[in-house]
């Protein structure tokens, strides 16, 4: 038989996420000068000018002035379990090179997950996991481990010379943790969009855990960008209902999902002052932590971190 690919090394200098997978960065194109420039390119000389790169970067991303982003690109190499590359690959507006099944043999690598992380079924959020184990983590984790043994033992079996069996063929097999190879390159904007949803506690945890180390790419290469974006994505939008309820207390009439929402800016705000919610106009005006901008029918409130 063949050689198996040796994929129990990590690339020098790869981040290591979860058993076996890692996230590499490979190369990047532009900087936070090239996202200003593009933007003052845009306005051209009669507008007025916005000195800083900081300043412009944050605007751009605050008024959803996103193409001046597309000008910069960043590419990484990341082994994951399939399952997460399947919704990984749901960003569709990336490019990215897989490892072939039909060509290669599938290293012997699969996804075990650590005993605090085999939880139950969620009952409130039937996409995701409770915090509660299961009864007996031990066992399930033995069976993980014991199933993937079999069905690799079968799939090596299937490719041995004497059975011959086409690669393309006997990977039907294998389970879904097991893990896959790819590079994936990205544009800033689709890259904001991409972490927004999957470094997000609603996403599954491990794609969350391989979204993390591509941030902190990220934000190493275009920090001014990175801070952008991330105090977008700690604001808060409100309906009209919502931004009621944050200043009253008052719940009636909200979702659960709502409510929950409410109650925890309300928490938070509390944590980080010691005013009343009274009044979250003059609130800003006095410590700045908080700030509010009311449109139409949407207001958004920004809470520092
Ligand atoms: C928590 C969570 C749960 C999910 N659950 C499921 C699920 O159960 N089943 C499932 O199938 N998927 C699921 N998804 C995947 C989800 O529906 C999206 O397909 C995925 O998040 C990619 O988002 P996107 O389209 O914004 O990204 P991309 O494809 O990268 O697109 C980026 C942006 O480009 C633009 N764009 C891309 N394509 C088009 C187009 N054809 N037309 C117009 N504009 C376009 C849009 O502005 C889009 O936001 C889930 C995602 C998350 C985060």
């Amino acid at each position: 038989m063949e050689s198996k690919v040796d994929l129990s090394q990590m690339p020098e200098g790869a981040v290591p996420v979860l058993d076996h997978g890692y996230v590499l960065y490979v190369d990047a194109m532009g900087t936070d000068a090239d996202i200003a420039a593009a933007a003052r390119l845009s306005y051209g000389r009669g507008t007025k000018k916005v000195n800083k790169d900081e300043g412009l970067i944050s605007y751009l991303y605050d008024h959803a002035h996103t193409s001046p982003f597309e000008m910069c690109e960043i590419k990484v190499q990341i082994r994951m379990p399939i399952f997460v590359m399947r919704q990984w690959v749901r960003h569709r507006m990336a490019n990215l090179n897989e490892y072939s099944g039909r060509y290669s043999i599938i290293p012997e690598l699969w996804y075990v997950p650590e005993l605090d992380r085999l939880q139950k079924q969620s009952v409130t959020n039937r996409q995701g996991s409770s915090d509660d184990l299961v009864e007996s983590p031990q066992y399930i984790q033995n069976e993980i481990d014991r199933v993937c043994r079999l069905a690799y033992g079968a799939y090596e079996a299937f490719i041995d010379e004497d059975v011959d069996l086409s690669r393309e063929l006997a990977r039907m097999v294998l389970p879904q943790n097991m893990y896959t190879e790819v590079v994936w390159k990205i544009d800033l904007n689709n890259m904001f969009k991409f972490l927004w949803l999957r470094d997000d506690e609603h996403s599954q945890w491990e794609i969350r855990q391989f979204a993390q180390a591509v941030a902190g790419m990220v934000k190493a290469r275009f920090p001014l960008a990175y801070a952008a974006y991330e105090k977008q994505r700690d604001s808060v939008k409100l309906t009209q209902d919502e931004l009621y309820a944050v200043v009253t207390g008052d719940l009636t009439g909200l979702r659960f999902s709502q409510s929950e929402k409410v109650r925890k800016l309300r928490a938070q705000i509390y944590e980080q002052s010691n005013n009343s919610l009274h009044d979250l106009c003059s609130y800003r005006k006095t410590n700045g932590q908080l700030e509010m901008f009311k449109a139409s029918e949407v207001a958004t409130v920004s809470v520092a971190p």
